[in-house]
């Protein structure tokens, strides 16, 4: 018999007017993330359909589980969608399954199927009682449901399912570009963002020979993390050195990571201006360090504009823990190779900066000039599921 997965959208349906256009995103990503399987993807208002051969399956679940967009995913029977035919083939189909007690939900989505919901329940519930040994209803909480989905051609039988990844398709909002260190937050305050349907560019500073090439391949494989969750991530590399140079240079010490962080939003948003991006995307976390105190992170954001995403902000260091294991980040970013912050972090930040010192203190080099310097050497490599870098380092 044949089967197919069938695609619940979820969230999706309160989408009204733009309906359509989600479900398309979703159904082009999904295409681009099964090329080279044997698959044929159908959709229609409701549903996708992925017809799949069954040695693939493993694969394939693992690539829909980090697909966005998703609320809920069966494997489905397809029968022709008359009585005798649904009859005729459910108890093969239960039979396959153990369980001691079920219920049968069924969906009559073609109203011109003349039996109504309430009474197919009846007449198949019926059937399996009378056919199958030691098996009971429980309509409250059953080991196994059963649904049959009732469309125009095909009726759908399928049992409980698995749960997709949720949120919108990666590409229904604008871009955003992501600051991604090599630390255990920014990679999943991208993961986050693209979850909301964001598709992202990344931007990495880096202090070479402050900060070593093994960084920078940390940051490339933190990125290669991040596309399994979308289709491929330009990685902007900044050289950074003679910015933190100078500053460190210049400036006064405890106010050193409050203006190299002034110099990064400005910086970040020239590249926002410069590929088409929508907003700041980072992994600043209330109150962890002293750049990410209320006070701190207003003196910082006042150089910009353009919105900051943070979508850790609220989040404590062992909720977002439990996400960068969850999405296979935390390994890489508790590697000991140091990033452009901590090489240069004075002994005491201030923790309440205030914006007239901060002014006064960047203003003792031209900044500008090298900003344009630093946008005009950006270096850009796209990160695919499957290129490799080696020549780059
Ligand atoms: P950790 O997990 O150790 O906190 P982190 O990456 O969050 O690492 P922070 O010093 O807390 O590092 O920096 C706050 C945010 O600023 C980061 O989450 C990241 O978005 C951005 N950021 C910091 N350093 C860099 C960098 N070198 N390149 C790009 N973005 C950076
Ligand atoms: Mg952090």
């Amino acid at each position: 018999m044949n089967r197919v997965i069938l695609i619940k959208y979820g969230e999706l349906t309160t989408k009204k007017g733009n309906r359509n256009f989600f479900i398309n995103t979703l159904f082009k990503n999904l295409k681009k993330k099964l090329v080279g399987f044997s698959v044929n993807i159908s959709k229609d208002r409701a549903r996708m359909y992925i017809e799949f051969e069954d040695r693939e399956f493993a694969e394939i679940k693992n690539i829909i589980d980090k697909i966005f967009g998703i609320h809920m995913y069966h494997i489905a029977y397809i029968v022709s969608s008359s009585l005798e035919e649904i009859k005729k083939n459910i108890l093969e189909i239960v039979k396959k399954e153990s369980f001691s007690t079920f219920k049968v939900e069924t969906k009559r989505c073609d109203k011109n199927f003349d039996i109504h919901s309430q009474e197919m329940n009846k007449i198949l519930g019926g059937m399996i009682l009378k056919n199958m040994a030691n098996v009971s209803v429980d309509v409250h909480n059953p080991e196994l449901f059963i649904h049959v989905e009732i469309r125009e051609k095909n009726t759908y039988i399928y049992f409980n399912g698995f749960k997709g990844s949720g949120g919108y398709p990666v590409g229904s909002q604008a871009r955003g570009m992501l600051m991604l260190s090599g630390g255990i937050d920014s990679p999943v305050a991208g993961y986050l963002a693209m979850k909301r349907g964001i598709s992202l560019d990344a931007v990495y500073f880096e202090a070479i020979p402050h900060t070593s090439l093994n960084a920078r391949q940390k940051v490339i494989d933190l990125t290669k993390k991040l596309v399994k969750y979308c289709d491929s991530i330009n990685l902007h590399i900044v050289n950074f050195t003679p910015i933190q140079e100078a500053i460190y240079k210049n400036c006064r010490g405890d106010y050193c990571i409050t203006i190299m962080r002034r110099m990064m939003y400005r910086i970040m948003e020239k590249i926002v201006n410069m590929h088409k991006g929508y907003v700041i995307i980072n992994g600043e976390s209330i109150g962890q360090v002293a750049s990410q105190t209320l006070t701190s992170m207003k003196v910082i954001n006042q150089v910009t504009n353009i919105p900051v995403i943070r979508p850790v902000a609220c989040l404590d260091k062992l909720e977002i823990i439990d996400i960068a294991r969850k999405i296979d980040t935390y390994d890489i970013s508790i590697l000991p190779f140091e990033d452009c912050c901590t090489v240069f972090v004075p002994k005491h930040p201030i923790i309440n900066p205030k914006l007239e010192v901060a002014l006064a203190e960047e203003n003792k080099f031209n900044y500008e000039e090298m900003i344009d310097t630093c946008l005009r050497e950006l270096n850009t490599i796209k990160v695919s599921d499957t290129n490799e870098f080696e020549d780059l380092l």
